[in-house]
C-alpha cells in the first residue's frame, strides 16, 4: 500500500510550505509515475472526469479498476438509494460531535469503512466539516460543531477509522460551504484569518492529522473565485499540509476548463463535463501544461492504489481487530451523543417503579433518525422511542398520544399495507414509459418513497413513472392518497381516477424541489381490510439545471386536517393519567435537509403548546428533541428534565430507552450554543445580498460570538449534564517555549454514586493580546471515565498553534496566556497560566 505522507507535530502542518515530492513516499511513487508516462493524453483526460454518477473509469492495460464512491457520512448509502439495498443508519454528525470523543469518532469510521466494503465502495464522500456559522443552516446535523478544533479532532479520528481499512474519505466541502441558499453561485466574503483560524482548520486537521485521501471541493465561491478554480487548493492545502490526495468536485461543480489549471484533480458525476475533449485540446495546442495533467493522473493512481483498485499495489488491510457490531455502535454512539440539558432530579428511571408511561409526539412513532439531502441512507429498519420504551419497560401500561402535528405533507404507504399486484409479494410494481408510452424499465419495490439519484433506473428517457400497488387499509373511513414530487399526477384507486393535478417547485432552488417536494392528494372512502387497487401516474419536469437522471417521488397517504386543540387535550389527559410522560419533538423534513436552510429555530406545528400542556398535566414530564439543530425550548424550565438526542440513527428508540433507565449515561456535552431566543444569534444570516454573503464577524463565531456580545444563551457551548457529579483539580501545566505544546494535567473526582463520563475543557485567554482575539476558545478537551467516588488524571496537550493567530503565517504571540479548565465554555473553575 502507498504510504501517506508525513505526520507533523499535533496534527498541524508545520506552517511553512512542504513540497509533497519530499514526503518519502518512495518506490511505490515511482511505479505511479511510471504507469502514468504509459498512458496517452486522451486515456490520461479520461481518467479525470468520472465514468457515470458514482465511479470513475477504469483502464485494463494498466490494471486500473473503477472506484465507486458514495455518499454517507452517517452510514454508506451505497451506488442506489434503495430499500432493497439497505445501510447502517448511523446518528446524525452533530450527535458524534456532541460525544466529544476522538475514540467514538474512530469507531464510527471503521463502521462506515465496514459498510463500504459490504457494498463495495471505496470511498465516503464525508466527513461534512464545515461549520455551524449559523444555527438556521439547513445541513447543520451533518456537520460538527461550531468550534474548528473540536471539527478538526473529531473529523481526523473519523477518517483515520476509515482510511484504516482502506476505504478512502473526502472530508468536504472546501471551503466556506456553511450555508444552502443559493449554494451553487453564492460569493462568500471572507477574511483570510477567518478561513485559517475556522474555516480551513478542520480541513487541515483532517489532512495533517488524519491523512484524508480525499478532499471535496465546495460549488460556492470564496472572495470572488469559484471553490473549484481557487488556488485555496493548492495554497494551504497541497503546499503547506502536504495533500498529496485527490481534489473531487462537488457533483457538477465543475464548470469550466479553467478549473483544470487550479489544483482540481477529479471532475464528477460524468461522463459529461467541460474537461475532457477540451482538455486535450488545451494540452495540445499548449495553453495547459502537460505536466499539470499527468499531477492529476498521478494522484488519482496513487488513490487507486490505496484504496485497492490498482493492480501490483497491495491490498489495503480490512481494518484493525474485531470489526464492531454496526447495530450495537449506533446504539452506544446515540447514548454517548444524547446531551442531557436539565435533569430536576428525574432521570434515570428504574423500570420496576413505573406501571404508567404516557409517551407523546408524533416522533415517537415517526422518528427522524437523519437529516435529509444526500447524506440520506435507507435503514432496514429503524426502532422508534415507543418501541423502545415498551422494550425497556415491560411491566409498564404504555399510554400513547401523537399530540400535534409536526410531519405534514405525504407519509409513505406502510410496507405491510403494500401488496405488488403482479407478483403478489409485499410491495409495489413499478414502470418507467417513454414518450410512446413504451415501458422502458420495471422494477419490484418495497416501499413507496423512490429516489433515483445513480442507479440503472433510465430516469433521462422516462416520461412517465408508475406506481402500482394493492392497499390493504387499517381503518374504515375517507383516506387521502397522493403523491410528494413536481410534475403531473394522476392518481387511480379501484381503476377509477379520482384526480389529477400538476405539483409545482415551490422556489427556484434545485435542492429544495428535489429533497422537500410539494405534495398533491385526494380522498377516497376505503373499509378495514379490504384490498383496494392504487395506481399513480407521474410525468415529472425536469428541472432547468437539474440532473437529468435524477428523481425524487413519495407515494403515500396525507393526513386530514386534524384539530390541533383536540389533539392537545388527550395528550395533556393521557399525561394526567400516568406515572411519568415522555414528550418527543422535533424537526420536520421540511427543516434540515441539504438543498435549503431554515428560516426559524421555533419547533414546527403546536409542539410548544404541546410541552407545556402535557408539563402542566405532569409534572414528571420529560421532553426529548429529536432534531439535527437547535430548536428554541420556551417551556425548558417548565419539565422535569430534557434530553437532546438529535437524529439519533436507527437504533434511535433503544438507545433513547438505555438513556431513560440509565442503562447508559447520556454522554453528550453540545458542540454548539443553544440560543434562549432566535434574536439573540449573534451570526445567524445565510441570506446572501446581490450574490454575496459576507462573513463579516471575521473570527467571532459561535461561543466566541455569544462570548463578545455578553448574552446568556439557553445552553452554553460544551454543556451537557450527566448522571454523576464531578470535581476537577488540582490541575498543573508544563511545557515551555522549548516545546510544541504545554501538556496540562488535570485531576478529575466522581463525587457521585456511579459510573459516569465527564469531558474536561481547556480553554485559552489572552486578555492583553495586541490583536483582536476571542474572550476565549477551545484548546484541548478530553473524554474522562471514572467509577462512583474515584479520581483519574485527565492528560490534555495544547499545542503552542492553538494559541497562534494568522496574519500572513501563524503568529505565537509571546507573553502569557491563561488556560482555563472546566466543564463548558461559561464553567471554568481552575485557572493556569504558561508564559511564551
Ligand atoms: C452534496 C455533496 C454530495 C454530492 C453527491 C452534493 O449535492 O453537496 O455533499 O456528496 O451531492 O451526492
Amino acid at each position: 500500500m502507498v504510504t501517506p505522507g508525513t505526520p507533523t507535530a499535533d496534527g498541524f502542518a508545520a506552517g511553512r510550505p512542504q513540497a509533497p515530492a519530499q514526503q518519502g513516499r518512495g518506490t511505490a511513487d515511482a511505479r505511479l509515475h511510471a504507469l502514468v508516462g504509459r498512458l496517452t493524453l486522451e486515456e490520461k483526460v479520461r481518467l479525470l472526469t468520472g465514468r457515470d454518477f458514482w465511479s470513475t473509469w477504469p483502464l485494463e492495460s494498466i490494471g486500473l479498476r473503477p472506484l465507486l464512491m458514495s455518499d454517507g457520512p452517517s452510514g454508506v448509502r451505497g451506488e442506489v438509494w434503495d430499500e432493497r439495498s439497505p445501510s447502517l443508519n448511523l446518528p446524525s454528525a452533530t450527535a458524534l460531535s456532541s460525544s466529544w470523543d476522538a475514540g467514538i469518532a474512530r469507531r464510527y469510521g471503521a463502521c462506515a469503512a465496514a459498510e463500504a466494503r459490504r457494498k463495495n465502495v471505496h470511498i465516503v464522500l464525508g466527513p461534512t466539516i464545515n461549520l455551524h456559522r449559523t444555527p438556521l443552516g439547513g445541513r447543520h446535523f451533518e456537520a460538527f460543531s461550531e468550534d474548528p478544533l473540536l471539527t478538526g479532532e473529531l473529523a481526523a479520528a473519523y477518517v483515520r477509522g476509515l482510511q484504516r481499512s482502506g476505504v478512502a474519505a473526502t472530508p468536504k466541502h472546501y471551503v466556506a460551504n456553511d450555508f444552502e441558499t443559493d449554494r451553487f453561485t453564492v460569493d462568500v466574503i471572507v477574511s483570510d484569518r477567518a478561513l485559517r483560524e475556522l474555516y480551513l482548520l478542520p480541513f487541515e486537521k483532517a489532512v495533517t492529522d488524519g491523512q484524508a485521501w480525499l478532499v471535496m471541493s465546495a460549488y460556492n465561491s470564496v472572495n470572488g473565485v469559484t471553490a473549484t478554480e481557487h488556488e485555496l487548493l493548492e495554497t494551504p492545502l497541497n503546499s503547506e499540509w502536504g495533500f498529496d490526495g485527490v481534489v473531487v468536485s462537488d457533483w457538477t461543480a465543475v464548470r469550466s476548463l479553467r478549473s483544470a489549471e487550479a489544483s482540481q484533480d477529479l471532475v464528477m458525476p460524468g461522463p459529461d463535463g467541460p474537461w475532457s475533449a477540451a482538455l486535450a485540446a488545451a494540452v495540445r495546442d499548449g495553453r495547459i501544461a502537460q505536466s499539470v495533467v499527468d499531477r492529476k493522473v498521478l494522484r488519482i493512481l496513487r488513490l487507486a492504489a490505496r484504496v485497492g483498485a490498482l493492480s501490483g499495489f497491495e491490498t489495503p488491510a480490512a481494518g484493525d481487530g474485531t470489526p464492531e457490531d454496526g447495530p450495537g455502535f449506533a446504539r452506544e454512539a446515540a447514548a454517548e451523543g444524547t446531551v442531557l440539558l436539565r435533569n430536576a432530579g428525574e432521570l434515570p428511571w428504574r423500570p420496576e417503579r413505573l406501571s404508567r408511561i404516557a409517551v407523546i409526539g408524533q416522533h415517537a412513532t415517526q422518528p427522524r433518525t437523519q437529516g435529509g439531502g444526500s447524506a440520506t441512507v435507507v435503514p432496514s429498519s429503524i426502532a422508534s422511542p415507543l418501541q423502545g420504551i415498551r422494550a425497556a419497560f415491560p411491566g409498564a401500561e404504555i399510554l400513547y398520544e401523537p399530540g400535534a402535528v409536526v410531519q405534514d405533507g405525504i407519509i409513505p404507504f406502510a410496507p405491510e399495507a403494500m401488496t405488488n399486484p403482479v407478483t403478489g409479494e409485499p410491495g409495489a410494481h413499478v414502470r418507467l414509459l417513454d414518450a410512446d408510452g413504451e415501458e422502458i424499465f420495471a422494477e419490484e419495490r418495497f416501499a413507496s418513497a423512490l429516489v433515483y439519484f445513480g442507479g440503472d433506473a433510465p430516469i433521462a428517457p422516462a416520461r412517465r413513472l408508475e406506481f402500482a400497488t394493492r392497499l390493504t387499509p387499517e381503518k374504515s373511513g375517507p383516506l387521502r392518497i397522493g403523491f410528494a414530487s413536481v410534475g403531473l399526477g394522476r392518481i387511480f384507486a379501484g381503476g377509477s381516477l379520482i384526480g389529477e393535478q400538476a405539483a409545482t417547485a415551490v422556489g427556484t432552488d434545485l435542492g429544495a424541489a428535489f429533497l422537500a417536494p410539494p405534495a398533491v392528494s385526494f380522498p377516497v372512502d376505503v373499509t378495514a381490510g379490504q384490498p383496494l387497487d392504487v395506481r399513480i401516474e407521474l410525468e415529472p419536469v425536469k428541472l432547468e439545471g437539474g440532473l437529468s437522471n435524477a428523481l425524487s417521488v413519495t407515494f403515500g397517504t396525507e393526513l386530514p386536517p386534524a384539530d390541533p386543540d383536540a389533539l392537545i387535550e388527550r395528550a395533556a389527559q393521557a399525561a394526567a393519567g400516568a406515572d411519568v410522560a415522555v414528550v418527543v419533538v422535533g424537526s420536520s423534513t421540511h427543516g434540515e435537509s441539504e438543498g435549503y436552510d431554515r428560516t426559524t429555530l421555533a419547533l414546527p406545528g403546536r409542539q410548544d403548546d404541546l410541552v407545556r400542556a402535557v408539563a402542566a398535566a405532569n409534572s414528571r414530564t420529560v421532553v426529548v428533541v429529536n432534531a439535527g439543530a437547535p430548536v428554541i425550548m420556551p417551556w425548558r424550565d417548565q419539565v422535569s428534565a430534557i434530553l437532546l438526542t438529535y437524529f439519533g440513527g436507527q437504533e434511535y428508540g433503544h438507545a433513547l430507552a438505555d438513556v431513560l433507565t440509565g442503562t447508559r449515561e447520556p454522554g453528550g456535552r453540545l458542540p454548539t450554543t443553544w440560543p434562549a431566543e432566535q434574536g439573540d444569534v449573534p451570526v445567524i444570516g445565510t441570506q446572501p445580498a446581490g450574490g454575496v454573503l459576507r462573513y463579516d464577524e471575521g473570527i467571532h463565531i459561535g461561543y466566541r460570538a455569544w462570548l463578545r456580545t455578553g448574552t446568556e444563551p439557553a445552553y452554553p457551548f460544551g454543556y451537557g449534564l450527566g448522571y454523576t457529579t464531578w470535581d476537577l483539580g488540582p490541575a498543573e501545566v508544563s511545557g515551555d517555549n522549548s516545546d510544541a505544546a504545554a501538556t496540562i494535567r488535570v485531576r478529575v473526582t466522581n463525587t457521585g454514586d456511579r459510573v459516569g463520563k465527564h469531558v474536561v475543557q481547556v480553554y485559552a485567554e489572552r486578555a492583553d493580546s495586541a490583536v483582536d482575539r476571542p474572550v476565549r476558545w477551545l484548546v484541548g478537551f478530553a473524554a474522562v471515565h471514572a467509577e462512583a467516588a474515584a479520581t483519574t488524571t485527565a492528560e490534555i496537550r495544547v499545542p503552542h498553534r492553538t494559541l497562534a493567530y494568522w496574519d500572513a503565517g501563524w503568529h505565537v504571540e509571546p507573553g502569557t496566556y491563561t488556560l482555563r479548565v472546566g466543564h463548558n465554555v461559561r464553567e471554568l473553575p481552575l485557572a493556569l497560566t504558561i508564559t511564551l
